[in-house]
């Protein structure tokens, strides 16, 4: 175990100013703010994460859920998985991450495990998270043990030569669909970032996951207004019924009018290397008729750029027809 200085902040300000001294904001950061610690708290027992300041965040007034002018939501960087899941307005007007936050972890973790938090949880690839393996993530210019190894839950979108770690959150396809914005406080003042731009694929940095530069600070999600009459499902396979990451899921928010689907958002889980919107799918979805034809050209469209490593191959047909059925589910009933 190494030692770590512990600092807890009374505000945001504060909390930035001891993190302005970060010299990362990647793999191996040496300042890492701690939130539930679900994710956090692993790695530092597992030495994958070393970091001499661990700066609490819990008590800087992060933790409400409040309507914005416009009509949106904006959601406090240290709310609780299980108080935005089942927040009323969540549940009636964003469902999706509802039921994409209630399909993660268990009850315990989910009580703990918070908004930036679940945003910034690392891989569970297990070469990542074994200090003795090749990880180009952990350990940049090691390698990929992953490829051609032990490589059945990883990504099959989004990949590179240099890593194929999956992105394991569900709450963030979710978040992809609803086209939210993460909001974050660095030295050099605050911007908003769209969830799409914020994880980055792993190209030939793995060890770099996200825009955050060194000491950046998340400190809220907003939502755009709901769009009133949309239809919203999250859809998840794994290996067991709870308590288990995705092998594929499938976040819809579509919206119709007689005849034909009007407006469609589409992403995935378990299968891409950051949380997978799907810009081919909704293309396919919009104008056409809302039938298991339409569905299927959809769900093919999503995956097309699918590739497959050694034991992975599955997951292509798997996320195919997970879609599909959220498709069906979302425009049935
Ligand atoms: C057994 C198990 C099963 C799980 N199953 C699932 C699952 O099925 N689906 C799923 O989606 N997730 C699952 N998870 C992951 C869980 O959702 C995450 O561990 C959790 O969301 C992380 O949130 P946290 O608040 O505990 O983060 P922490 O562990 O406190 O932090 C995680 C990272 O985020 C950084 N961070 C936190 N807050 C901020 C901030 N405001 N600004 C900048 N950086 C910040 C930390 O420095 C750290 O690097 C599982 C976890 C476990 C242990």
């Amino acid at each position: 175990m190494h030692t770590f200085e512990f600092i807890r902040p009374k505000n945001p300000a504060q909390a930035i100013a001891v993190a302005a001294g970060a010299k990362t904001a990647q793999q191996g950061a040496d300042i890492r703010f701690l939130a539930g610690g679900t994710t956090l708290i692993d790695l530092m027992k597992l030495n994958v994460e070393t970091p001499a300041q661990l700066i609490d965040i819990n008590r800087l007034g992060l933790d409400k859920i409040e309507a914005t002018p416009d009509g949106g939501l904006k959601i406090g960087a240290t709310v609780r998985n299980s108080d935005l899941a089942y927040h009323e307005k969540v549940r009636r007007d964003y469902s999706v991450l509802s039921q994409a936050l209630l399909a993660g972890a268990s009850a315990q973790l989910r009580n703990m495990a918070t908004t930036a938090g679940n945003l910034l949880q690392r891989t569970r690839c297990v070469y990542f998270r074994d200090t003795a393996m090749a990880c180009n993530k952990r350990e940049p210019g090691t390698g990929c043990s992953a490829i051609g190894g032990s490589n059945r839950t990883l990504a099959i979108l989004g990949a590179s030569e240099h890593c194929i770690a999956t992105n394991p959150s569900d709450m963030c396809v979710a978040l992809a669909t609803l086209e939210a914005t993460i909001h974050v406080q660095g030295k050099n003042g605050s911007r908003a970032v769209p969830i799409g731009d914020f994880h980055l694929l792993p190209g030939n940095t793995p060890q770099r996951e996200t825009v955050l530069e060194p000491g950046d600070l998340v400190t809220h999600v907003t939502l755009p207004p709901p769009v009133a009459g949309s239809r919203q499902v999250y859809l998840k396979l794994r290996d067991r019924a709870s308590y288990e990451f995705a092998l594929a899921s499938a976040a819809v928010v579509l919206s119709r009018a007689p005849g034909k689907v009007t407006r469609a958002r589409i992403a995935l889980g378990g299968v891409g290397t950051k949380p997978w919107r799907s810009p081919e799918a909704e293309s396919v979805l919009v104008g056409q008729p809302a039938n298991d034809a339409t569905f299927r050209k959809a769900a093919e469209a999503a995956l097309r750029d699918a590739k497959p490593q050694s034991e992975n191959a599955f997951k292509v047909e798997l996320a195919r027809r997970c879609l599909t059925h959220a498709l069906e589910m979302a425009t049935t009933g």
